[in-house]
């Protein structure tokens, strides 16, 4: 890791509150970013972020050449991305449910904007239905009609709602972030977010060995509270926010079924260490269902008060 593209934090990026308290080493399986972060956590927002944030140009550089300090932590990513670079954006399938359809009608086209669409189903999804579309994003193989690299191509106050999945928790400077969306949509324009829960008990109980804290991938874990003084910050409204679980309910059951075997196994074994992986980590999935590590967040752009007018 090379020190002169790295920034100390030492007040909360959100609050900017210097109530700061170590929350442990960063362990990563990547040599170069192992033991060199540790994470943080502001006392006044619960925000949680990592100890040291990367310049924006070496960041957006590591997007850009599909680097192994940002990319790899999902074993499925690199050959979702060599199908989506051999077959392109016609061989990609639209979404039929999802949670944000429940706010918005889709078959009314509008205008639609996607901070990092990626493997672009939601996007197609919009895009098949007629809306006008524009999506940011960094990796250069993206490609789709209406992609474009930067926030400069895509027309102020037009947009009716924009969608950021899995994205605030990568930048360094989410306010920013959020301030670019507002101003590219319309007054009471919608956005919808999801990131990584701080707030979560596995967030909570884990801290540094969360699954979701992994350098220079994710920087910013938003609590309830950061998130809600984030948007306020960037001209929105809160409209909803929940967490939400990634483990499947089926998949624990069967899991569930298996583990009196398996640990009979361990038992027979010697192996004690196994037995108590296996019921810890039984028992954060329980847990992650009843408060989930993932977030969802429906916002409003506001009408900006214009204080120049005096009544
Ligand atoms: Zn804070």
């Amino acid at each position: 890791m090379i020190i002169k593209n790295l920034i100390k934090i030492n007040n909360c990026p959100i609050c900017k509150s210097n109530k700061i308290t170590f929350k442990g080493l960063i362990r990563s399986k990547n040599t170069k970013i192992d033991n060199n972060f540790s994470l943080k956590l502001c006392k006044n927002c619960n925000h949680r972020f990592l100890s040291k944030f990367p310049k924006i140009k070496y960041l957006n550089s590591l997007y850009k050449k599909n680097s192994n300090h940002v990319f790899g932590h999902d074993a499925n990513e690199e050959s979702q991305k060599k199908y989506f670079k051999k077959n392109g954006f016609k061989s990609v399938i639209s979404l039929n449910k999802h949670w944000i359809f429940k706010y918005v009608d889709f078959n009314n086209a509008k205008k639609y904007l996607e901070i990092g669409p990626g493997l672009c189903r939601m996007y197609k999804t919009f895009y098949e239905k007629g809306w006008e579309c524009n999506g940011i994003d960094l990796q250069p193989f993206i490609k789709a009609p209406g992609i474009v690299k930067s926030f400069k191509y895509v027309k102020k106050n037009t947009k009716n709602i924009a969608v950021a999945f899995d994205v605030i928790e990568h930048t360094t400077d989410p306010i920013q972030l959020l301030n670019n969306i507002n101003t590219k949509l319309k007054v009471n324009g919608l956005l919808f977010l999801t990131f990584p829960n701080a707030d979560s008990y596995k967030s909570r109980l884990l801290n540094s060995n969360w699954s979701m804290v992994v350098p220079l991938a994710h920087i910013n874990f938003f609590s309830k509270k950061s998130c809600e003084l984030a948007l306020n910050k960037s001209n929105f409204e809160l409209i909803h926010i929940s967490s939400f679980s990634l483990v499947e309910p089926k998949r624990l059951i069967k899991n569930f079924i298996k583990l009196p075997a398996k640990i009979l196994l361990d038992i027979i074994k010697l192996d004690i260490n196994s037995i108590f992986l296996r019921i810890s980590e039984f028992s954060l999935n329980i847990l992650d269902l009843m408060h989930g590590d993932q977030m969802k967040v429906v916002a409003m752009k506001k009408r900006k008060l214009n204080h120049k007018l005096n009544y």
